[in-house]
């Protein structure tokens, strides 16, 4: 790895605007802004494309060329020096859940935006291009699967799955991406012809308490916690709580709370990253005077590595086994299965080089959550960089990011970005 470059004092001492960015997220927050302070911007609904569009115009007004693809994943380009390198790129999402932040996700978009604005003003060219993407339906809360355009972007799934999935009112995402004119692009996969990156860099919010416990401002991510999801139905028989003696019940609610707690042992066994979590249960017939017949739960797995995710499982289907009883059934199925995914060496090496150029303490971590540059690692080389958000929320209204930790991001954003683009000869700095 070259960081020779990246030394350059007058490069070193490039930095963004902190005020600008802070007042393009506040414009791009009051696109779907709710009355307690959040967002609420879906994917593909009318407040997306106008989301959209200020991005746009914004990046028109930089000089990028912008191209969309067939899953309706923007592309804003700034040529460099040499056009024919692969471009370094960054980005995220401009949708949002529907109580959702003014952060997540828009802050990777426009942090991008910024570094090509601070490049633009400072009058400096880059070897490589550069581009900010924007990725199509990153929340998966309005159509399902999740991280929709970075999957296809990747091959994670086709395009004709992703243009199939249907909203709740039944409107697939085809339809939807007609509807706000950015339907019939070129392909969406890297597999079919859609450009690989020579680099991709994600700066988002941490939506997690680390950062902000240990008092540091950049978190350079060493890769993704794997997941696996499961459905877990425990069967047993319905029948009147007063009439039926405690002996010869087949209550379904026992050995499901015993394997809902064995969820939170086996996590715990699996320190630092490993994560159990039952986030949803129902009960069935869910009355005060039945014994109950059914509970469906669901378990949450994640891990650093897949050998720990498989001895999760298998603890989870021994704590099965040792539930065996006559009339009760414990059925587990797997329902999600996202494998870790290590970023590359070289790019968190140069997150953790320009957050030093920066002036700023830096911490690695692992990200919980799953991200656009998750998928876009399975196709170039990847890395992201984290700033805290207040107490650790998000997916909320109420998420928070202080000013100055949105512009140490950008900050470490840009040097990053250039340290991997390289500086034109003779460009001015
Ligand atoms: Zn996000």
């Amino acid at each position: 790895m070259d960081l020779s470059n990246s030394s350059s004092p007058a490069r070193a001492g490039l930095r963004i605007d902190g005020a600008r960015l802070w007042q393009r997220l506040m414009a791009m927050a009051r696109i779907g802004a709710t009355p307690r302070g959040g967002v609420c911007r879906l994917a593909l609904t009318d407040l997306d494309r106008q989301g959209r569009e200020l991005f746009m115009q914004w990046a028109r007004e930089l000089g990028c060329t912008l191209r969309t693809d067939a899953i309706g994943n923007l592309f804003a380009r700034r040529a460099g020096s040499d056009d024919s390198l692969p471009a370094v790129a960054t980005g995220s999402h401009l949708d949002t859940q529907p109580t959702g932040g003014k952060f997540d996700g828009n802050y990777g978009v426009l942090a991008g935006l910024e570094v090509l604005a601070t490049l633009a003003g400072a009058g400096v060219r880059t070897r490589a291009p550069l581009e900010v993407c924007v990725w199509t339906n990153e929340e998966g809360s309005r159509f399902v699967p999740v991280m929709m355009g970075s999957g296809v972007y990747a091959g994670a799934f086709s395009l004709e799955h992703a243009l199939a999935a249907q909203d709740a009112q039944g409107t697939t995402v085809r339809q939807a991406l007609a509807a706000i004119g950015q339907a019939g692009g070129p392909p969406s996969g890297v597999a079919d012809g859609a450009p690989r990156f020579g680099a991709y860099f994600e700066a988002h919010i941490e939506q997690g308490p680390v950062l902000e416990d240990a008092g540091i401002t950049i978190g350079a991510v060493t890769g993704a916690l794997g997941q696996r999801w499961y459905d877990v139905t425990v069967t047993g028989m319905e029948a009147h709580a007063g009439p039926t003696p405690m002996a010869l019940r087949r209550d379904a609610l026992l050995p499901a709370t015993v394997l809902m707690q064995r969820v939170n042992a086996i996590a715990l066994a699996e320190q630092p990253h490993g994560r159990g979590t039952v986030g949803s249960v129902t009960v069935h017939p869910n009355s005060r005077n039945v014994i109950p017949g059914r509970v469906k739960f669901t378990v949450d797995f994640r891990h650093g590595d897949e050998a720990g995710l498989a001895r999760m499982e298998a603890a989870l289907h021994a704590a099965v086994a040792g539930l065996a009883a006559p009339g009760i059934d414990i059925q587990v199925e797997q329902v999600v299965h996202f494998p870790p995914q290590p970023f590359d060496a070289e790019l968190v090496a140069l997150v953790r080089h320009a957050a030093a150029q920066v002036g700023l303490p830096h911490l690695d971590v692992v990200s919980g959550a799953g991200h656009d540059a998750v998928y876009v690692a399975r196709t170039a080389p990847a890395a992201m960089i984290f700033i805290p958000c207040k107490d650790g929320i998000s997916h909320n209204e109420i998420e928070d990011a202080l000013p100055e930790h949105i512009t140490a991001g950008a900050d470490v954003l840009l040097q990053a970005m250039l340290a991997r683009a390289g500086v034109a000869e003779g460009a001015a700095v």
